[in-house]
Formats: C-alpha cells, structure tokens, sequence
C-alpha cells in the first residue's frame, strides 16, 4: 500500500485532535465536566485553570476541526451566531463590512440589529457577481463575510476569487461554510482567511447539539479572537464539544450519502411538472453550477425548490411530508423541510427577500440519509396532493 506523508481527510476526522486518555486508556475522549481545575502552586496549572477559559473535551475539538478545515488553530463556542460574533467584535466604530445578500437570516439580524446601533455599517451585495463586490469597496471595509453555498438559494461564490480582491486591500475574508463542510470544500486553502461553521449542522450531524467553530491559519489571529472568545464567554460546554466531536468522526460517509440522494432527489424533482424551478449546485441548471464544480467536491446535502403552487399550498406541502420533518436547522441524518419565508429567514424583512430573489413559495429541503426510495416517495404523495 502507498504511504502518504498527510493522512487522509477520513482519518484525520476520527483521530485528529484526539489521543487516548493517558490515565486511563479510554480511547475517546472523556467528557471533561469541571468547571476549575486544581493548582499545585499558585497560578502554576497544568495548562487549564477556568473553563471558560479553556477545557481538554473542547481544545480536542478545537484541534479536530482545525485539521479538517487544512488551518492550524481552531476556537470553539456555544452557536454558530457566537462564533460570528467573536469575529465582527475585531471591528471598530466606523468600520464597514460588506457581506452576501441570501446569507443566514441570524447572520443578517446580527449585522443589521446589533452591530449597526454600534456603528458598524454593512453592505449587502450578490457575491456571485465580483463587479458588485469591487463596488462596494469603501477606504474603511475591513471584512468581507460570505457564503458558499447560500442559504437557501444554494448560490455558489467563488472562494479563490474573492479572497484574491480582499487579499490586495488588506480586508479580512470569513467564510461560513456550514452548507458544504470542510469535506466539500476547504476556503483557507483557497486563500479566506477564517472559516465559521455552526457545528449544530453537518458536522454535529445528529440534530442534538448547538455549536460553533472558527477555523484560521494566521498565527496573530488567534490570540486576539480567544481574547474575545474569553471575555464574551459564548463558549461551548465539554458535553457539547464531545457531540460534535463525535458527529465528525462519520463525517466524510454521512456527507456522501447526503450529497447522493440530494442530487437524485434535485434530478426527480427537476422533471415534476408540478415543480417549477429547482435550485441544486450540482445540477447542470444551477446558476453557479460552474462554480460549485470548480470548489466543491460535490453538490451538498440541500435541495431547494419552487412549486407552481400558491403560498398557502406549498406550506401544506410542507405539512403533509412525513420522512421530512417540517423543522428549522439543517445537516443532520434526518431529513428536513422548510419554508424560508415564514421560518428560517422570517426575520429578514419582504422586502430584503425579494431582492434577494427568495420567492415565498420557496421550500428548502436538508436532505437526509435514510433510505432515498423512501425520501422520494414521500415527496411524490405530498406533491399529488397540492
Ligand atoms: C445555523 C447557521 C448559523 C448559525 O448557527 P447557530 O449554531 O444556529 O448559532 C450560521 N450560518 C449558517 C449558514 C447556518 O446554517
């Protein structure tokens, strides 16, 4: 058999970060729940002594993580959205960030209800189109935060891109890649300079748990998103960690089956005739199918469409699914169905989302790993009877 120098990405997932107990021998790695930790001497710990500050359970994932994502530190914290955080408070008054406009709608409110009031002004742009980016370039824009894909129009940025034109104005690129996870698609190697993930999706994978990671390579970073990361204390309890940790073991053959059955189910919902547009990045038909192509592996695990139905009849298709469970959230072995407009994405005003383009007909499907005759069958009895 060929050795190779770097282990591969289904090895690092199940060992990376992770060593056997060395008191006891227990191969995972134990749920560490303690709040402190004994001194031998005044200040002289053995390297953990509050733990806010620091716990073994979360610095196991924190290292998981960073070597699944190809950087070389990770943070974790309690969401998604307090991992976010951790990066916009680097900012100052006055400074500008611009972000995509069919971004995560807490993502948005955080932007525009919390930051704002702050004097931290934003600007939403479609980053699919590098003109639109270019424009909005002011001498103060320090961060440029995107998605790829999108959520829920599933739109594919291009990651090398856009990191190029931030990297020649010194702006600071975060990449939420929650939808495609670092088996997909891995944006530091493609020059972003921080990777986000709300933990709670693909990489937790079960629905049981709420979290989040920062993943960078840049050495000064570090310090200074920890120092926020401890002072705000949005930080992540050890049996938290454990889940995720655990999520992310199976990672790259969860991600396989969810990428197969999505584009099946994308494909038979494409020749519905009562389906009038379906959005999949791995479809030839997807606006950004080239740029999925040239940054991801596969097309992922959501599937979003269009049926030639009113309002109220596509959230009665959403009701009379039954293997899809009509729930917010994403990325877990259980399959998912939502309507953006009056769930995941009601906080982002109408008006908004029609200039993003999300119809409010639109249903999001989270497409999970039982079994895809199942999955199809199910979409097909509520779909006869709209
Ligand atoms: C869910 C989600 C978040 C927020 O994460 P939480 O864990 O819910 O705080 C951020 N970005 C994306 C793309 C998400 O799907």
């Amino acid at each position: 058999m060929k050795r190779r120098t770097q282990p591969g990405f289904g090895t690092l997932a199940i060992h990376a970060g992770q060593s056997p107990d060395p008191t006891t021998g227990a191969i995972m790695t134990p749920i560490f729940q303690t709040s402190t930790y004994v001194q031998e001497a005044p200040n002289k710990t053995k390297g953990y002594d509050y733990s806010r500050s620091g716990n073994p359970t979360r610095t196991a994932l924190e290292g998981n993580l960073a070597a699944l994502e190809g950087g070389s530190w990770g943070l974790g914290f309690s969401s998604g959205m307090a991992a976010i955080t951790c990066v916009v408070n680097l900012l100052q008054q006055g400074d500008h960030v611009i972000a995509g406009n069919d971004l995560y709608g807490g993502t948005f409110r955080l932007l525009r209800t919390v930051y704002e009031k702050f004097g931290i002004a934003t600007t939403f742009v479609d980053l699919t189109d590098l003109a639109e980016l270019e424009a909005a370039f002011r001498p103060n824009t320090r961060l440029v935060m995107l998605e790829t894909p999108t959520n829920p129009l599933l739109r594919c940025c291009d990651l090398a891109a856009i990191a190029k034109l931030c990297r020649r104005r010194h702006v600071m690129t975060l990449a939420d890649n929650t939808f495609a996870t670092p088996y997909l698609q891995r944006p530091l190697e493609l020059g972003c300079d921080l990777v986000v993930h709300s933990t709670t999706k693909y990489l937790g994978g079960h629905s049981d748990v709420v979290g989040g990671i920062l993943v960078g390579s840049d050495p000064e970073l570090r310090p200074r998103l920890a120092h926020f990361q401890n002072s705000c204390g949005g930080t992540p309890g050890p049996m938290d960690c454990f889940l995720v940790l655990r999520g992310t073991k199976t990672l790259h053959v969860r991600m396989d089956r969810h990428c197969q059955s999505a584009l099946a189910i994308a494909k038979w919902l494409s020749s519905h005739r009562k389906v009038a547009r379906v959005y999949y990045p791995g479809l030839p038909s997807h606006p950004t199918h080239r740029t999925a192509k040239k940054q991801m592996k596969h097309g992922g695990g959501m599937v979003s469409v269009e049926l030639k139905a009113t309002v109220a009849a596509a959230k009665k298709f959403c009701s009379h699914l039954e293997v899809f469970a009509l729930a917010e959230s994403l990325g877990g072995v259980e399959s998912l169905v939502d309507h953006p407009a009056s769930m995941t994405h009601a906080s982002i005003p109408k008006k908004e989302r029609q200039r993003a383009g999300l119809a409010d007909g639109l249903i999001r499907l989270s497409v999970g790993i039982e079994e895809l005759d199942d999955q199809i069958a199910d979409l097909d009895q509520a779909l006869r009877r709209l």
